[in-house]
């Protein structure tokens, strides 16, 4: 599932190549990726100009130049692709439209097609994804019900002390709550406690003021070294995470604890053990996160 850093990398390779370019035609192929109507946002769509792309917390932010925002979460298995225009004679650029239209990706949920020929594409195998077009207002309503992006200035060891002594839940589910911090998903959560030796069934009320500065630099430098590597991709297959042009994230042979159960730690020689919380997968060493 993208987090933070795997968003990040799609939305730096996007922000090279939409700002600028209009909507010509929007076909909305799954209705379930979309909140709302498809219909209607394939209207609100066309003709549209992408003025920006940005990231807030977990979501893909297209800014429209007459201000609205046109959102997209991934959730467990959505991606984005742009195809390039296609250069050349008019017979090779005929028959490579005609190859783009056949049989495209079957997992592709809805196509736009860009004023300088090329293609943006939404791909989703599991259809969990969405997006939904924005007025300014509206978007900044949903985005004030978001917690701290933890990259900014404003996420401060002091801020994160102040949320955990707030919260009665297990710290490792604290900090999948993205209306206290942004981004972070089951993989960063796992990696930032074993950095800070944090158990992840310790309350998060009793973390402590100590314990939340390594937390606080621990997340940070996870969030920041994985964007360094464009992200985390765990297998081959096609739900597994790819940036815009298809190319896998290369954070996974760097992660300490998610994924590894029975591997020995990295710091100890412990054998990883996972435990479930909410459902999800937990990864830690039981005996030098406390
Ligand atoms: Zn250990």
């Amino acid at each position: 599932m993208p987090e933070l850093p795997e968003v990040e990398t799609i939305v730096r390779r996007l922000a090279r190549r939409l700002p600028g370019r209009t909507v010509i035609r929007a076909d909305v192929r799954r209705p379930n990726v979309v909140r709302g109507s498809p219909r209607k946002l394939e209207r609100a769509l066309e003709g549209a100009t992408i003025a920006s792309v940005s990231r807030r917390g977990k979501f893909l932010v297209f800014r429209l130049e007459d201000g609205r925002v046109w959102w997209s979460h991934l959730r467990m298995t959505g991606q984005w692709r742009v195809e390039r225009p296609r250069r050349g004679s008019a017979r090779r650029a005929g028959r490579a439209r005609a190859a783009r239209d056949a049989p495209a990706d079957p997992y592709a949920r809805a196509v736009f097609d860009l004023d300088d020929g090329s293609r943006l594409t939404y791909v989703d195998v599991r259809t969990l994804g969405e997006m939904e077009v924005l007025t300014a207002r509206g978007w900044a309503r949903r985005e004030a019900a978001m917690g701290v992006e933890p990259l900014s200035p404003a996420f401060t060891p002091d801020l994160l002390d102040d949320l955990l002594d707030h919260s009665g839940r297990q710290v490792k589910e604290f900090l999948l709550d993205q209306a206290k911090i942004a981004g972070i998903g089951n993989i960063y959560a796992s990696e930032a406690l074993w950095r800070a030796r944090i158990s992840p069934r310790r309350r998060a009320r009793n973390v402590g003021p100590v314990r939340a500065m390594a937390l606080h630099a621990a997340i940070v430098g996870v969030l920041q070294d994985a964007i360094r590597k464009a992200g985390t991709t765990l297998g081959e297959t096609s739900q597994d995470y790819v940036d815009s042009d298809g190319v896998p994230g290369g954070f996974a042979e760097f992660l300490a604890v998610y994924d590894r159960e029975g591997e020995p730690c990295r710091r100890c020689g412990t054998p990883i053990r996972r435990i479930v919380q909410g459902q999800r997968s937990t990864y830690y060493c039981p005996t030098c996160q406390r």
